[in-house]
């Protein structure tokens, strides 16, 4: 398909809306030119200026279907640009909402962040109608809004505690029993990279020791630590342990409000690991078994089954955990709407403090399909996530934070549940982007807030191998930069000023 633009060139946007409508297809761009008689499917955006005015116009044929819409804004126009960008993405959308019966729930909304917009809408003073309007110019439906907004006061008494002078600690083990069908992240087989762990291990220690030293000179407060991955129980006790250990004399724990370590495979839990963590200060985890539905777990290539799931969660809830948060995804290739309901009764029977739900990602779906040939149903997704939303609030859960991610079936989203007091700080600081996380280990990437609209990021090296190749030319360079701006920051009262 070929999208033409005449007198602007709102490529990212314009392609974004594209791809609600038609997510597995690819485009191509022309600039000042128009299609020609009978050629394939088009869309045809345009801006064309006469006295005062600029006519924004979206022409779409797909499907031998035809459908144009238009609009005229004055050229005075408050952020002229983005005025004409977002009109011209409106009114794209309502052909292609004409052409196909889709109506995507997020409207053209296609950031990562929708809560934030809105808390932006709650500071500036907007009453919660005014928020429903502004959102419906978007084409956002009431219930996206609803989620939105419940989210975002969930998010208030938490957001109130962050104190300005801290930062969150998060700490990368890349390594997992067997790599999942979907994964999209930079996750290492133990079985493959046994050998490299203790390197790997002894590098890590080494960071968070120079990450410790120059987080005290900084008069930083440690306010959250977070163990992702990867899955860090997916390496030995010992390694965990020492880690963990260097994270406790390292930092000073007495302000910390978090401490989660994502266990995540239950083929990875045990007593000794849930100890090692125990005693270390961690006191939230995460054990997720995805789905409930044993065919479904071994065609995604879990290696784990339902049960190996009830008795790793039995034994984390003896071991005595604040909080332990449960990952389920929606739209699973094999999984269907009855078999989601009842894999999300039963979590909900066992009463974790948090259930994160999230949404297939349709890249990750067509791989799967590809490499076995079974189907996803974006429709199916859409009641799954549905069932869901009313299921945990009936359930006296609420949502606690919420972001999307590109290509997500049916344009869903991923949402953070939580019993009151249980939602996970660390994830609410992240996504909303008000405080600076120091990230140690591969693909660990630091992000430093310094005042509004000043967010910078910085990457470790992505792969075990090339971390440790790499310690001290990259690591540990850029974390004494990091720290050059955190300084900075602390120096101009802006750190964590959003
Ligand atoms: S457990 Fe998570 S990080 Fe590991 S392979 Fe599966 S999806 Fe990827």
């Amino acid at each position: 398909m070929t999208l033409y633009f005449i007198g602007h060139n709102f490529r990212y946007e314009c392609e974004a809306v594209m791809k609600l409508f038609f997510p597995a297809r690819s485009f191509e761009f022309a600039l000042e030119d128009t299609p020609a008689e009978n050629s394939g499917d088009s869309a045809l955006l345009s801006r064309k200026v006469y006295s005062g005015m600029a006519d924004l116009r979206a022409v779409c044929r797909v499907g031998g279907k035809t459908s144009e819409r238009s609009e005229k804004i004055p050229l005075n126009v408050k952020d002229y640009e983005h005025a004409c960008e977002l009109t011209l993405c409106r009114l794209m959308f309502l052909c292609l909402k004409e052409i196909t019966g889709i109506s995507p729930a997020w409207g053209v909304l296609t950031g990562v962040r929708p809560v934030k917009l809105v808390t932006g809408l709650l500071k500036s003073g907007l009453s919660e109608d005014e928020i429903y309007s502004k959102m419906s110019e978007y084409y956002v439906t009431k219930e996206k809004t609803a989620l939105c907004l419940e989210t975002a006061k969930n998010q208030e008494s938490c957001l109130k505690g962050l104190d300005l002078m801290s930062a969150s600690l998060y700490v990368s083990i890349p390594f997992c029993p067997s790599r999942c069908a979907y994964c999209s992240f930079v996750s290492q087989t133990v079985e493959s990279f046994k050998k490299l762990i203790p390197e790997y291990v002894g590098r890590l220690c080494d960071e968070i020791r120079f990450i410790g030293e120059k987080f005290s000179e900084s008069g930083l407060k440690l306010d959250a630590v977070y163990f992702g991955g990867g899955t860090p129980t997916a390496i030995p006790a010992d390694d965990l342990d020492k880690i963990m250990r260097t994270v406790s004399s390292e930092f000073d724990l007495s302000h910390l409000r978090e401490y989660t370590v994502e266990a995540g495979r239950p083929d990875t839990i045990d007593e000794e690991k849930l100890n090692v963590i125990l005693s270390n200060g961690g006191r939230r985890i995460s054990v997720n078994p995805q789905t409930l539905q044993n065919g479904v777990l071994e065609k995604i290539g879990r290696r784990h089954t339902a049960e190996d799931f009830l008795r790793a969660y039995e034994i984390a809830e003896k071991a005595g955990f604040d909080s332990i948060n449960v990952d389920l995804i929606a739209g699973l290739p094999g999984d269907d709407l009855r078999g989601f309901c009842k894999t999300l009764e039963k979590i909900i029977s066992l009463g974790p403090g948090n259930i994160t739900v999230h949404t297939l990602s349709i890249k990750r779906a067509a791989d799967m399909m590809h490499s076995d040939g079974f189907e996803v149903s974006p429709d199916e997704t859409a009641k799954m996530v549905e069932h869901t939303n009313s299921s945990l609030m009936a359930a006296g859960y609420r949502p606690y934070y919420l972001y999307r991610q590109k290509n997500q079936l049916s344009n869903l989203e991923n949402v953070g549940w939580a019993k009151d007091g249980k939602e996970g700080i660390y994830n609410i600081n992240m996504m909303e982007e008000v405080q600076t996380v120091i990230a140690a280990g591969a693909g660990g990437s630091t992000k430093i807030v310094a005042g509004p609209g000043r967010i910078s990021r910085l990457y470790n090296p992505k792969y075990p191998l090339e971390y440790i190749k790499r310690f001290d030319e990259t690591v540990i360079k850029r974390k004494a930069e990091a720290f050059e701006r955190i300084n900075e920051a602390v120096g101009n009262g802006a750190l964590n000023r959003v």
